[in-house]
């Protein structure tokens, strides 16, 4: 890496040099600028010229999602809580499902918890699903069924936090609050020049993001703006590699690259083994699951593979990487006959019972894995591997 000084193209009283770093990507051979320095922004950029820039981007370059083609602030609701934490490509393969199995906030507070959290299966983090199931309850008995139409109302409800209440409340009712989630975090940190390896310093520069992205908003339209931003974030600020070539905002940027920001803890990694175990029966092959017990702190209640001891003979039949907050799982299934642990409920489902059941995010990946449950699209960082059919 070659480290040189770039002076931005800024209005003359705005005075910073900064580092940056010049390699070459090794996909593409193209040259690859990385601020490595610390440069920060000394006045206020122009506030109208930014959100002229990015309103005009927004227009040519936004992504036709399915919850962009809504103003019912239920179905903004669940895609704004399916997308939390969730990649993008897997809220498109449950949202419309989701929606067509619970079309209106009464269906879903009518619903039993285990059809919910079966028809969230595969998106994670199955408290948003049950705090979603309790919130849908809660607005059917205290509201008649109306959703919430304001921030302040909206923000009362279970598992909806500030970044949520802001969202629904900009885009279903047109409200001017600024939707600020870890995307617009990091896309205002840039272009101010914020951002430390310092926590203190961090935090602080979180508090004037937040502040700068509420002076930011476009007022007139803030439903389409909170979504520009996010859309900037998620497609061209990205927390790797940032896409400056692209972004409207390069000009006024005063970063142009990644900021600095504290490390984050590493990943660690650990080894599990679940079982296999499958029966032939008048209802065709089953395949025996357990259930987590209700005092569980993660995903109580939800299916899954026996736990199998790690240290065995011979080959897995599969091999699967999952990752869970801070950790690294790396499954070895093994086929099996030995029945599970007394002590815990299971029992044998056919392929139509394990689609209906809330199965664990592992469980559902060794299923695709083993051709039980339709295949979904491969992902970046992600994977399946086959040893052998036993
Ligand atoms: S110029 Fe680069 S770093 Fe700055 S906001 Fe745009 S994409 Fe982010």
């Amino acid at each position: 890496m070659l480290e040189l000084t770039v002076t931005p193209d800024l209005s003359d009283s705005e005075t910073y040099e900064r580092k940056s770093a010049v390699g070459i990507d090794s996909d593409t051979g193209d040259a690859v600028v990385t601020m490595v320095g610390k440069a920060e922004r000394k006045m206020k950029p122009d506030l109208a010229g930014l959100r002229r820039g990015l309103r005009e981007w927004f227009a040519r370059e936004r992504r036709e999602l399915p919850w962009r083609a809504t103003t019912d602030p239920y179905a903004i609701w669940i895609s704004e809580i399916m997308l939390q934490q969730t990649r993008v490509a897997a809220v498109i393969e449950r949202y419309e499902g989701f929606l067509r199995r619970f079309p209106t906030v009464e269906s879903l507070a009518a619903a039993g918890e285990a059809e919910v959290l079966a028809e969230w299966s595969g998106l994670g983090y199955y408290r948003r699903a049950r705090m979603l199931h309790g919130a849908a309850r809660m607005v059917c008995a205290e509201r008649g069924g109306r959703v919430p139409d304001g921030f302040a109302a909206l923000v009362e409800l279970p598992g909806v936090g500030r970044y949520t209440a802001a969202a629904i409340a900009s885009i279903a009712f047109g409200e001017p609050v600024a939707a600020v989630d870890g995307n617009v975090e990091r896309v205002v940190l840039r272009l101010m020049g914020w951002g430390s390896e310092d926590a203190a310093t961090h935090r602080a520069h979180l508090r004037q993001a937040v502040e700068m992205a509420d002076e930011l908003l476009d007022r007139a339209a803030p439903g389409d703006w909170n979504q520009a931003m996010m859309e900037l974030g998620a497609t061209v600020c990205l927390p790797r590699g940032p896409r400056c070539e692209v972004c409207p905002w390069l000009a006024d940027c005063a970063t142009r690259g990644e900021h600095p920001a504290v490390k984050r803890a590493a990943m660690r990694t650990v080894e599990m083994a679940r079982a296999w175990m499958t029966r032939g029966s008048r209802r065709g092959e089953e395949v025996m699951l357990v259930e987590r017990g209700a005092a569980e702190t993660v995903m109580p209640g939800m299916w899954e593979l026996p736990e199998a001891p790690t240290q065995q003979d011979g080959e897995p039949l599969l091999r699967v990487r999952h990752a869970i907050m801070q950790v690294n799982y790396r499954v070895a299934v093994y086929a099996t006959d030995r029945a599970p642990a007394s002590g815990c409920a299971s029992r044998w489902v056919t392929l139509d019972e394990a689609e209906r059941l809330p199965l664990t995010g592992l469980t559902r990946k060794v299923m695709r894995g083993m051709g039980w449950l339709a295949s979904e699209k491969p992902q970046a960082g992600r994977s399946v591997s086959r040893i052998q059919a036993q």
